[in-house]
């Protein structure tokens, strides 16, 4: 559970860094804007990725991938991350660093194949009876805690729900009961409950409790119409490797004692394969191929190269896109040279995509765009301040001086980032090449040099 909890948040604090990211910022005809969509420059780049966008979405990148090669922090992420953003509001997108796939918990294939089902989504729609109303009436019937006599809780209920056509009152028992406690429902909020599960969700506060009341930050939904109990459509998105991971734990009696990355069975993973199928041609899902953007790829060998290569041309295989800062290196496990430790034959089926370094005036757009996102004010001299660390070090960590600047500005009772706030969280931050060049120079000095 702790591995699964940390690889979300893992990834979460990756796309964060890219969430003013909204697409690719392409007119009509795949023209890049200055800055639109929350990206800046790089046009012949985000053009490229454009007519890669519309490839993918006739069906013609099938069996091939996309590289994406140039400098540290020249936004290839950024652009990976847009064109996922092109492709579907819902569609899963994973970064890797290749360095990961080597790892003493499991195979470097099986490492990649989970990251390659990882990036695969099955969007399934289901129809349930559900109970929607809006809360008119909640009356608990409490009695003293078996475990804790101090506290009481809910023994059952009575419910009133109401939509604007019809009004019923149920007779609630102790389990939803004890859920409508927990979750805090209250008169005035729109519901709803899954008859079978007696799943509750809450869609928001009524416009009629919202005007009466006016209290917290509920997001504010309309009263439904019809009938209470109805039949509802809900669509929801999982990954391959979700419901690997749901059936390898179904099939093993000793999941509960095995740690959560371990390695997946075959025979899983082709049975979740044949359920899918059957889901999709039975009309009830349908396959979202996602990106999986795989960075520092000089660090593959020969053995993942010809794993994804073959992988690639199943047909559950997501959008892959390689990043390379590399010219030419050996291919790991290898003694050949060839363009960024590529494999030709797997160069082959790539289409590449160049990015450059910025210009000043773009560093400093890129920068107001995260404090905007990101609610940080700054003044002209910290924003010339920023753009030079920005310039002369790198974006990266010109953009992550942000945070800890306004910190600064935060203790001296101001929400606005001054000159001398970028200076002191400078000062105490270094940026990898100072950090590296520091322990270089330690390291020469214990060793007498
Ligand atoms: P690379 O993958 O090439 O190393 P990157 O996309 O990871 O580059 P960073 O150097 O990490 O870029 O970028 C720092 C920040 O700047 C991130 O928040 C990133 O989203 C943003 N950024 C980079 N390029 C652009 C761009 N062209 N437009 C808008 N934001 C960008």
């Amino acid at each position: 559970m702790a591995g699964e909890i940390r690889e979300i948040t893992q990834t979460f604090e990756r796309i964060s860094a890219h969430s003013h990211i909204r697409g690719l910022g392409l007119d009509e005809n795949l023209r890049a804007k200055d800055v639109a969509d929350g990206l800046v420059g790089q046009k012949r780049a985000r053009e490229a990725a454009g007519v890669i966008v519309r490839l993918i979405k006739s069906g013609k990148m099938a069996g091939r991938g996309i590289l994406m090669a140039g400098p540290p922090g020249t936004g290839k992420t950024a652009i990976a991350v847009a064109i996922s953003k092109e492709l579907g509001k819902d569609i899963p997108f994973v970064q890797v660093s290749a360095s990961e796939f080597y790892s003493a918990e499991m195979k470097k294939t099986e490492a990649l194949i989970q990251a390659m089902r990882k990036a695969i989504g099955v969007r399934i729609r289901e129809t349930r009876t559900v109970l929607e109303g809006e809360v008119v009436g909640l009356d608990y019937n409490m009695v003293p805690n078996p475990y804790n006599p101090t506290q009481k809780i809910p023994e059952s209920a009575t419910l009133t729900l109401a939509t604007k056509d019809e009004k019923r009152t149920f007779s609630v028992g102790g389990r939803l009961a004890m859920q409508f406690f927990t979750q805090g429902i209250e008169v005035g909020d729109v519901i709803v409950i899954d008859k079978e599960t007696g799943r509750i969700g809450k869609l928001g506060r009524s416009e009629k409790a919202k005007k009466k009341y006016d209290l917290g930050d509920d997001e504010v939904v309309p009263v439904p119409s019809g009938k209470v109990e109805k039949e509802k459509e809900f669509t929801y998105v999982v990954t391959l490797h979700d419901l690997d991971e749901a059936n390898a734990r179904r099939t093993s009696i000793f999941s509960l004692f095995s740690p959560p990355s371990r390695e997946i069975d075959n025979e899983v993973r082709e049975a979740v394969d044949e359920q899918v199928k059957r889901l999709v041609e039975e009309g009830r899902a349908e396959l979202v191929p996602g990106v999986l953007f795989i960075d520092e790829t000089h660090l593959m060998d020969i053995e993942l190269f010809a794993f994804m290569n073959r992988a690639m041309e199943s047909e559950m295989a997501p959008i892959i896109i390689l990043a390379s800062n590399r010219g030419f290196s050996r291919i790991r496990g290898t003694d050949i040279v060839a363009p960024h430790g590529i494999p030709l034959d797997l160069l082959d089926r790539l289409l590449i995509i160049t990015t450059e370094p910025y210009s000043r005036e773009e560093i400093k757009t890129i920068i107001e765009i995260r404090a905007a996102e990101s609610g940080i004010m700054l003044s002209n001299e910290a924003m010339e301040k920023l753009t030079d660390i920005g310039e002369k070090t790198s974006l990266r960590y010109a953009v992550q001086l942000l945070a800890p600047a306004y910190e600064f500005a935060k203790m001296r009772n101001s929400g606005k980032v001054e000159l001398e706030d970028v200076e002191r969280a400078a000062s105490i931050f270094a940026d990898v090449s100072q950090s590296s060049a520091y322990l270089k120079k330690w390291e020469e000095k214990m060793l007498g040099m």
